[in-house]
């Protein structure tokens, strides 16, 4: 752990709040600040008897719990661990009956604008007949399924139907490349694939089949007997006999009826590999009952939910937005959720806009590089400026994935949410389950870049190297210092890892997120400030990324995206180095040099000159994450003219390092 041996100076003064309209609060579920201290009261007085309550009303117990936390092995906590249920029946069956049963669960977008609608009984009927389909080829509880789909209905059903049976699901994002599915196939021992024969994106159709035969052919994957295309097109794709089977065939003469499977809490509902961000991803192993306990409770307490919204998470299921609040969270809530299959700039930029217009979205979901993609892309072509389109539907308003910095903050809450939509930042991880920190739409007054306080019962902390309490203001590393329901239970088969990366020693035995945050002295909201592997030693003084980062992309004219990184210097122990997308060409000889000085300048204004970058590059982009965030593991060896030697297989643009190591 490279932890910070002394206070990350804060720097960023952020004096706008914006507290929850009357109109937002009056309805709210928790509703105004007094009614979220009231929670955290009950939280901190009786911790068990607090979620042993949400817990009975969240989740329908086919065996109720009798034990809630079980502490005897630290770190691997074991919640309600002597009680039953099915995380299906929890979405599907439990609405049978009442008035959700024929109410739209999704709204289905293809790629090239067609509408599919069911309902959850429709939902239910095509889980339950994908999960005899399941069962008829042997596959049961306990044995784990790799899913490799686009973003579709049946992405969801595949998902809801491995959870029916008992079966643990790993899904694999469909850009990932065969040897990614490879690893990911070995590591959690997959004795089943599904996947689909071709993916719509931005027009184009991408095989996902012919990934899979190419990952199975690399070796190390004999478990798998079965593979599981749905035919997304019409085009063929190859099928290996004796091992291969479309939907079509495996579905034929299914019924429509297949009881849940009772699983422990416990039982590992699903295997999630993490971004890659700042490593090679780590298989995170998740329980079945905490988990739905969370997924369900912060649809409601974080996005308010009603029986009228209209839900979007943009996220897809191969990432844990798109498990929690996709696949799992709005059905157990009873929402009406969209799913996209395709992109957001195709047929062109204004494509989340006109879809919120069309399905009369009123909860809006997404992450911060599709924000400041979709930025850029309304400051250059007037057409796709989210003012050509009808938003008044949306009420809140989320983001999720990294930081957001305040201008891309006013942005989004001044274009999309008409100055009226709170904007929930929330702060989590694969690891976490669901939200940890984040505003409350009806509670929480919210500050630009901030995710705020921590949700109630979420132990959330800053602390120094030895786990001491950090004081408002002072940064540190994040922590949380109880265990929760829906925490990881496990790395997937390897418990030393597991330990040492989430739960080290020098920690007092608290979850290390691996964020530096700061809390603001007069609120005490949190503020994450960068990774903590990111944090800046210049000329003694620490600073997150964040900072000069969010100060780059405050010059609005100019910035359009940021990413700064430190480098060995002989003179200042570290040096900046930032690295620039601009809201025009990447600039050259005399003219790159003058935007540089002008930035330079302008950070210095900004923060002060210690932040000034020594060197800025411009590129056309940046290094990210096939779930969209900015790699700065990468940059970093850009930044010291090293050759990139770390694992790039969750990287999804290759092509852009060797731009950024040309650049000057
Ligand atoms: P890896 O763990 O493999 O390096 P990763 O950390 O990017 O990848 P995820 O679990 O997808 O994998 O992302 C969690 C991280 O995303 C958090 O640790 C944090 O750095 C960042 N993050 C998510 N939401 C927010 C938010 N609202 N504000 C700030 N940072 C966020
Ligand atoms: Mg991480």
């Amino acid at each position: 752990m490279n932890a910070p041996s002394s206070a990350i100076e804060s720097v960023l003064v952020e004096n706008r709040v914006f507290p929850p309209s009357e109109a937002v609060q009056k309805n709210a579920r928790i509703s105004g600040m007094p009614a979220y201290e009231a929670l955290c009261a009950e939280a901190q007085k009786d911790y068990e008897g607090y979620w042993a309550r949400l817990a009975r009303e969240n989740v329908v117990w086919s065996k109720p719990f009798t034990q809630v936390l079980d502490e005897s092995n630290p770190p691997f906590y074991r919640w309600f661990a002597d009680g039953e249920l099915n995380a299906s029946a929890n979405c599907l069956d439990k609405h049978m009956g009442t008035a959700v049963e024929h109410k739209t669960a999704i709204i289905f977008e293809a790629d090239d604008g067609q509408v599919t609608k069911v309902t959850y009984r429709e939902l239910l009927q095509r889980v339950a007949q994908f999960a005899n389909g399941l069962k008829s080829l042997g596959i049961q509880k306990g044995d784990r399924v790799l899913i490799y789909m686009p973003m579709t209905i049946e992405g969801v059903v595949a998902m809801q139907a491995c959870a029916r049976i008992g079966a643990t699901h790993s899904v694999v994002f469909g850009g990932f490349s065969a040897k990614a599915v490879q690893e990911r196939i070995v590591d959690v021992g997959a004795s089943a694939v599904i996947t689909s024969n071709f993916q719509m994106r931005g027009g184009k159709e991408l095989p996902l089949k012919a990934i899979v035969d190419e990952a199975l052919a690399m070796g190390g994957c004999e478990a798998v007997k079965h593979v599981l295309v749905y035919e997304r097109t019409a085009t063929a794709c190859k099928m290996v006999a004796g091992r291969d089977i479309t939907f079509t065939a495996l579905l034929n003469g299914q019924s429509t009826e297949c009881p849940p499977v009772a699983v422990g809490a416990e039982h590992p509902l699903f295997i999630l590999y993490t971004s890659g961000s700042t490593g090679k991803p780590k298989g995170v192993q998740h329980s079945t009952g905490g988990y739905m306990l969370w997924a369900r409770q912060t649809v409601n307490w974080t996005f308010d939910m009603k029986d009228s919204d209209v839900f979007w998470c943009t996220a897809d299921i191969g990432w844990i937005t798109g498990h929690t609040y996709v696949a799992y969270g709005p059905l157990a809530a009873g929402a009406t959720q969209i799913v996209f299959e395709g992109v957001p700039t195709f047929p062109n930029a204004g494509r989340f806009w006109q879809m919120i217009e069309r399905h009369g979205c009123t909860v809006f979901y997404t992450a911060p590089t599709a924000i400041r993609s979709l930025i850029k892309a309304a400051e250059s072509d007037e057409k796709v400026h989210p003012k050509n389109w009808n938003l008044s539907s949306l009420r809140i308003l989320g983001s999720v994935g990294e930081p957001i910095n305040p201008e891309a903050w006013m942005w989004y809450y001044k274009n999309i949410g008409g100055e009226r939509c709170p904007i929930v930042d929330t702060f989590w991880q694969t690891e976490n389950g669901g939200h940890m920190v984040t505003p409350l739409p009806g509670a929480t007054p919210l500050v630009p870049g901030s995710c705020t306080l921590p949700l109630p019962g979420i132990t959330a902390a800053i602390v120094d190297e030895s786990g001491n309490d950090m004081p408002n203001g002072a940064g540190g590393i994040l922590v949380v210092k109880k265990p929760w329901p829906s925490m990881i239970r496990n790395i997937w088969g390897d418990p030393e890892r597991f330990k040492k990366s989430y739960f080290p020693e020098e920690l007092k035995g608290y979850y290390l997120a691996g964020d530096g945050a700061v809390r603001s002295e007069d609120r005490g909201y949190f503020r994450i400030t960068g990774r903590i592997d990111d944090v800046l030693n210049v000329s003694g003084h620490r600073m997150g990324t964040m900072e000069i980062e969010s100060a780059l992309v405050a010059k609005t004219d100019l910035v359009a995206e940021a990413a700064v990184v430190g480098r060995p210097d002989d003179l200042t122990g570290e040096a900046i180095c930032a690295f620039v997308v601009l809201k025009r060409p990447v600039p050259t000889g005399e003219e790159a040099k003058a935007l540089a000085n002008e930035l330079r300048n302008w950070v210095a204004k900004e923060i002060g000159p210690i932040a000034k970058p020594k060197d800025i590059r411009f590129g056309e982009n940046l290094p990210k994450t096939r779930s969209g965030k900015i790699m700065r593991r990468l940059l970093r060896s850009i930044a010291k003219g090293e050759s990139i030697t770390q694992d790039t297989s969750t990287l999804e643009n290759p092509a852009i390092l060797e731009q950024l190591a040309k650049t000057n």
